[in-house]
């Protein structure tokens, strides 16, 4: 246990002044953060310091891909969180995107909202989590903004982009297509949702095998995010009984009393890739999956099949919704 002083200096807020980031100029601000991305952070003008960053063009894969994605104090992690922590998940969650997406990662702008009473070295460890984050990664951190907002807040917005070989996106499935996804779902929130790496290795092969019809990343829940995949004239069928469900989703099962495959079906931020393959190379590619990957769990989980957009078991035929579904009662 660390002592009870710690969440106190490293909380994001400070009722402290002389801790807080009231007392720094601007420039002392942009100073601190830019040197605490460390490594991630290219020198100018590929770098901070001029209007904006100018670099060279990638073109050695043929598509660009940008997202963006926020971390919101109170939202997504709480004033007890730790700076590195925070940070991290704000470049692993933008990431997460890029993989979906089968892309490589390779620059990013940061833009800040920092309150005065964040604490000035919360915000340095904050700074610290995106730069080794990006870093292990290749993402260059080559800009940003900085803007003093109302006492009590800080969020955080990542833009990045990466570059791909082919187009590999959501509602591109062929019915009879079987559904994979990859680790084990649910029950986020006792610690994933702070500590998972994006699968960006995974995401770069799938993009790679031509028999991968349709790929998206887990963020708001399998029952959620299974309808970002399919489109409206699509049903994605499930055999529930093959879902991959994560040690944390049982043990918030035993505490609050609903079955472990709800917090699998409905938790968010899971960030595992949910995609498709044509059925005929279904075996062969979960085949060469397991070979290349062998830590990453990889489960077939159900079909793409002709329908009207729902999500259904393929054991009763029985519609499963985000809110929740009355045969697990
Ligand atoms: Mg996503």
């Amino acid at each position: 246990m660390p002592p009870a002083s710690y969440n106190f200096r490293m909380g994001a807020i400070t009722s402290q002044p002389s801790r807080s980031v009231g007392q720094l100029t601007e420039e002392e601000i942009i100073r601190r953060v830019t040197a605490n991305l460390g490594q991630a952070c290219p020198p100018f003008p590929a770098g901070p310091g001029g209007d904006c960053a100018i670099f060279e063009e990638t073109v050695a894969r043929k598509f660009r891909v940008s997202t963006v994605d926020s971390v919101i104090l109170g939202r997504h992690f709480d004033s007890s969180t730790a700076g590195a922590l925070a940070g991290a998940k704000l470049v692993n969650r933008n990431l997460s995107d890029l993989a979906a997406a089968g892309a490589i990662p390779s620059d990013a702008l940061l833009s800040l909202l920092v309150g005065p009473d964040v604490d000035s070295e919360w915000l340095e460890d904050f700074a610290r989590g995106v730069g080794k984050a990006a870093h292990q990664f290749g993402l260059h951190c080559v800009g940003g903004d900085i803007c003093r907002v109302q006492a009590g807040t800080f969020a955080a917005t990542l833009a990045v982009q990466g570059f791909a070989h082919r187009i590999l996106t959501r509602k591109t499935a062929h019915n009879g297509d079987v559904i994979f996804v990859t680790g084990k779902l649910g029950g986020s929130i006792l610690g994933h949702h702070l500590s998972f790496e994006p699968r960006l290795a995974e995401g770069e092969w799938l993009n790679a095998q031509s028999t991968v019809t349709a790929c998206t990343d887990l963020s708001d829940g399998m029952a959620k995010d299974l309808h970002g995949l399919i489109n409206p004239t699509q049903d994605a069928v499930i055999d529930l009984t093959s879902l991959p469900i994560s040690d944390a989703a049982h043990q918030l099962s035993k505490a609050d009393g609903k079955p472990a495959i709800e917090h699998a079906l409905q938790d968010g931020e899971d960030y595992e890739l949910l995609f498709t393959v044509a059925a005929e190379q279904a075996d062969l590619l979960e085949a060469n999956f397991k070979k290349k990957f062998p830590l990453t769990p990889l489960k077939s989980i159900g079909v793409i099949s002709h329908g009207t957009g729902l999500i259904k078991s393929r054991a009763d035929g029985a519609v499963i919704t985000g809110q929740g579904f009355g045969h697990f009662a």
